[in-house]
């Protein structure tokens, strides 16, 4: 044990001379102490298995912290050891660190559809937080499959599968080549014994067969490589077997046909001479077509970049070749990993490179963050609005962050939602407004004697489908209280609008306003309203807006040449028809007389109960606090529609010195400027004021500003302002 101790100690000298040893000596002293009961199933004691996670780590040239952590990552849940205890010996960042991978292991794992196992991936990451934690994870699965043949055989086969469905692709999105294809090895002779052993007797054939061609190879592509004075190291390996495996049963292809069986790779020192090297390859061998592919210019997803090409040999052997520069070539073997290594020696600006690297990979679109804290990128929040929850079965479900366990039973199924009394999270009840997190096992109550959901529930629940559900319901459920209610409301609502429902009931008004609200029948309509489908204001509004057309109709045209010009008393409170309602036509409006609107003021339509649309002046102070108390839904879109001759009343109040004839001055204007005045009236203030209010008969907005400014030019008018004070 020592022995590895020091192995590791060692190991991690050679890239970090300034790691933390004293901590790495106190993690370990710790765990082996806390471990010291334990056995291994494969013998030995226990503390191997956190010893050789942490070599695994240091393969890596992980940080100090990664490798303390994994000295103690089982000891919490183990031991007697706590996340306390580890916090004060050894810092949050630690306790965090070990925290995550205890948590990560206690999710639970039955194999699944593809969609499932997605989930998991994604549950695994948002609940890593830091991507430290998944590569320690990773050493401990890695290192547990190397030791997996002490296990029964059932036991294997369920790590071996969960291996290959969630860790190896973990793996591989972090780019971690090397324990990526050491999994899947390893898992996939567990899972299909036989399979493999052909394939590696079928390699072990062709190696031998083929040992001679691919040193030669070798040996001629370095001398070419030499007289162009390409600096380079060479290698040739056999593909790892489950690739081999995967090409052979999904792209159902025998042994034979998998081309790029073997490989060689080249690693050169620039990317310009990855090309240079490609060139003389295709000059040596002849090239396959469309199995050129090139990863430098359009790197991989997990960032992996390499150029790829087939050739064929003599003798007609296929061999792909692989060619990129060493760092490439790190970033290949171990994907994020690789970035502590370019860590220790580097320059800022590198960092901030490697940053951005580390950024791209996993896909974060966050914020720039500050370039030296480097610690702070690895902090993952990738699925941040999302959280990921099980279901008592096991299978993951996804939702948005911040939903309840009303949004996860109505996720489930509307049954389930509608027969909820309560839900147990984690085998604990919890209230029905619970927040959900990441991983947890949600279990919903259910009881067929339930009242089904409460209206309550609309506002506890996040999701737009739980939502339509909980409305779906009381639509359907409690249709005959709706239409109790709704038919209620709208029979008072006609009354007090002087009309009758047998007015209403006659098919020119009926049928009409059936068809506005998509309803077969006026039980329909009701129902909707009752449960507030349809809002009754526009309800009430259509039937008015019918009427008003049906007594139209009965009334003879008036012949064009005796069409009276606009009435100047007339338009304010009759049906006025200078102004547009988004959504409505021919319904009754007027302007409202807290803030006279005028044509080119900006406005809007308040439906007002019998009395069709109200127009208000936007910065009109009713609207300003209605809008706020009302629902929305009575607020209405207007707009002027293009012409008009109609005048409107508009109220002015002129503040001046108080001066003898300062009233007949006013009068004189507007006499002069033909506007009408229906009132006047003016006091003087104690402070020696005179305040006239007036109301006049006012064409458009540019007209009253026209007014206003030239009363404001009368000797001795201090304010002219708009309103009734
Ligand atoms: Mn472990």
């Amino acid at each position: 044990m020592q022995e590895i101790f020091d192995q590791l100690i060692a190991k991690i000298k050679k890239y970090n001379k300034n790691a933390d040893f004293d901590k790495i000596t106190r993690a370990y002293e710790l765990a082996r102490e806390a471990h010291k009961s334990q056995t291994r199933v494969a013998g030995g004691p226990f503390i191997i298995h956190p010893l050789e996670v942490a070599n695994i780590l240091a393969d890596m040239s992980l940080d100090s912290d990664s490798i303390t952590a994994a000295l103690l990552h089982d000891t919490v849940e183990d031991t007697d050891v706590t996340l306390d205890d580890i916090k004060s010996q050894f810092g949050k960042e630690i306790a965090d660190l070990v925290d995550g991978v205890t948590k990560l292991g206690r999710i639970p794992y039955s194999s699944k559809e593809e969609q499932q196992i997605e989930n998991l991936r994604k549950m695994f990451l948002a609940m890593a937080k830091d991507i430290r934690v998944l590569l320690i994870k990773l050493a401990d699965r890695l290192h547990n499959m190397r030791t997996i043949s002490s296990m029964p055989e059932e036991k294997q086969r369920q790590k071996a599968l969960e291996t290959i469905e969630v860790y190896s692709p973990l793996a591989h999105r972090l780019g971690i080549q090397k324990i990526k294809t050491e999994l899947e090895d390893i898992s996939i002779k567990i899972l299909d014994p036989i399979a493999c052993r052909e394939i590696e007797e079928n390699i072990a054939k062709k190696m031998v067969q083929n040992e001679a061609f691919l040193s030669s190879i070798e040996e001629s592509v370095k001398k070419r490589l030499d007289e162009a004075g390409l600096k380079h190291t060479i290698s040739s390996r056999a593909k790892h077997i489950y690739s081999i495996y995967r090409k052979m049963y999904t792209q159902n292809r025998s042994f034979d046909e998998i081309y790029d069986l073997f490989a060689i790779r080249i690693i050169v020192d620039e990317t310009v001479d990855c090309y240079n090297v490609l060139g003389i390859m295709h000059d040596m061998y002849k090239p396959i077509p469309r199995r050129f592919k090139d990863y430098i210019s359009t790197p991989k997803p997990n960032m992996y970049q390499s150029l790829h090409t087939t050739v064929i040999g003599k003798a007609g052997v296929a061999f792909e070749v692989q060619i990129r520069t060493k760092e490439m070539d790190e970033v290949a073997e171990m994907g994020i990993a690789a970035h502590w290594k370019y860590k220790q020696n580097i320059t800022d600006k590198r960092a901030g490179e490697n940053l951005i690297w580390v950024r791209q990979l996993l896909e974060i679109q966050k914020e720039s963050e500050d370039p030296d804290d480097l610690m702070r990128a690895l902090k993952i929040d990738m699925f941040a609005d999302e959280v990921f929850v099980f279901t008592p079965a096991g299978d993951v479900l996804n939702l948005p962050q911040g939903s309840t366990i009303i949004d996860f039973a109505y996720a489930i199924h509307s049954g389930v939602g509608n027969n909820m009394n309560g839900g147990k999270v984690n085998g604990r009840i919890v209230p029905i407004d619970y927040v959900l997190h990441n991983g947890d096992i949600v279990e919903i109550i259910r009881s067929s004697s339930s009242h089904g959901p409460s209206l309550d529930w609309l506002k506890m629940c996040k999701t737009s489908g739980a939502r339509n559900k909980i409305r779906q319901w009381f639509k359907k459920e409690k249709r005959d209280e709706n239409i109790t209610r709704g038919k209620n409301e709208f029979e008072k609502e006609i009354k007090r609008n002087g009309l009758s429902m047998n007015d209403v009931l006659k098919d020119e008004i009926r049928v009409p306003l059936l068809n506005r609200f998509s309803a077969k029948s006026m039980d329909d309509l009701y129902a909707g309203i009752g449960y507030g489908g349809f809002s009754l204001n526009k309800v009430i509004l259509k039937v008015l807006s019918e009427c008003d057309k049906q007594k139209k109709q009965q009334e003879p045209e008036p012949a064009p040449e005796l069409a009276a010009p606009e009435q100047p008393e007339k338009p304010q409170t009759k049906n006025y028809r200078g102004i547009l309602v988004e959504g409505m036509d021919n319904c009754l409006i007027k302007l409202a007389r807290c803030c006279n609107p005028l044509p080119g003021d900006e406005v809007v339509g308040f439906i007002t109960r019998g009395f069709g649309v109200s127009v208000h002046k936007k910065n009109c102070v009713n609207v300003v606090n209605n809008t706020e108390r009302d629902s929305n839904q009575r607020w209405v879109k207007v707009s002027w529609t293009q012409t008009s001759e109609s005048l409107f009343t508009s109220t002015l109040q002129i503040v001046s010195r108080d001066r003898l004839n300062i009233v007949a001055d006013v009068i004189n204007l507007f006499s002069t400027m033909k506007i009408k005045t229906s009132s006047i009236n003016a006091r003087e203030t104690k402070d020696g004021f005179t305040l006239i209010n007036v109301s006049i008969e006012i064409k458009s907005l540019a007209q009253l500003e026209f007014v206003m400014n030239k009363l404001s030019r009368i000797q001795g008018v201090i304010d002219v302002v708009r309103g009734m004070q």
